[in-house]
């Protein structure tokens, strides 16, 4: 994006229609006749601080704190023991996994990783498992194993009261289900806030984490390497503000997708993203030799 102050910034927008996203097409149209969505709202939001720190040459991670990350398991059938060493010697403590697709081959791939490997484990269900799935899985894991689960995020769509119920047997994580919560309820059944910089006003967001005292995640939202730099920023920025608040983030996502010249730029050390040369988030020249066209067209 261009400012009236002609400075320029970057940001990515990546709709998941899956989770109710209007296709890019129509994102794009919106932007074209000056409409927004969160997503756009965001995409600015992100883009004009990306702006700020290119204005006065600075990098986006260059003396911010290091951001430990989880190592993500989109497929468990893609795992091999292999990448579960690799991950472990790389230095992440934590795996994430994404659940709900084939509950019987997810349940024993997790009962054997459980036993043979020293990780924490994160379980999102993206709304997608059951009340009796659930107590099934905790009956199966015996009580050592079950601690290794850190948190189930997003088990069941939200309601207080099957949270409630879900919450005497795991710790629950926040994230898209945020829609359906009541702020004001004097409890809440979860413990951690997953926060996505690319899908959500971060402000507000974190204020209600840090009120609720609840612990946080930053994830990226499986986009471009750009939506990975401005998350790691981000997060970067709340663990110098809320460091006992903080858990290790998701913002590792490029391993889902094939390497490309930008994530090539981006230099990781196992867990952290230690680099994104160039000012902002980086990626300067890259950014630069695309060829950018106007969402309006001047007529
Ligand atoms: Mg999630």
């Amino acid at each position: 994006m261009q400012w009236i102050d002609k400075r320029v910034g970057y940001a990515d927008l990546h709709p998941w229609p899956e989770l109710g996203d209007a296709p890019l097409q129509e994102q794009l149209l919106d932007l074209e006749i000056g409409r927004t969505s969160l997503l756009i709202e965001q995409a600015i939001w992100l883009a004009r601080r990306d702006a700020k720190l290119r204005a006065k040459s600075l990098n986006a991670l260059e003396g911010m704190r290091k951001v430990k990350n989880h190592h993500l398991i989109s497929q468990y059938l893609d795992v091999t023991p292999e990448n579960l060493n690799e991950a472990k010697t790389a230095g992440f403590s934590v795996l994430k996994i994404k659940m709900g697709r084939d509950p019987e081959g997810e349940l024993s791939f997790l009962i054997d990783l459980l036993k043979k490997y020293d990780f924490l484990v994160r379980l999102d269900f993206n709304g997608k498992a059951s009340f009796p799935h659930l107590e099934r899985l905790y009956a199966a894991l015996p009580g050592s194993q079950r601690a290794k689960i850190e948190f189930i995020e997003d088990p069941v769509p939200y309601t207080y009261e099957v949270w409630q119920e879900l919450a005497k047997l795991w710790p629950l994580a926040m994230d898209n289900e945020i829609k359906n919560v009541d702020w004001n309820a004097k409890t809440l059944p979860f413990k951690v806030l997953v926060i996505k910089p690319a899908r959500q006003d971060v402000d507000s967001t974190v204020a209600l984490g840090v009120k609720k005292n609840l612990r946080m995640v930053v994830t990226s939202s499986m986009d471009h390497p750009v939506g990975v730099a401005h998350a790691v920023r981000i997060a970067a920025e709340l663990k110098k503000d809320y460091d006992s608040l903080m858990l290790d983030c998701g913002c590792n996502t490029l391993r889902a997708y094939k390497p490309t010249e930008f994530s090539n730029q981006m230099i990781w050390q196992g867990p952290f993203l230690t680099s994104v040369p160039g000012t902002g988030i980086g990626f300067d020249s890259l950014l630069e030799s695309l060829s950018w066209k106007s969402v309006r067209e001047p007529t």
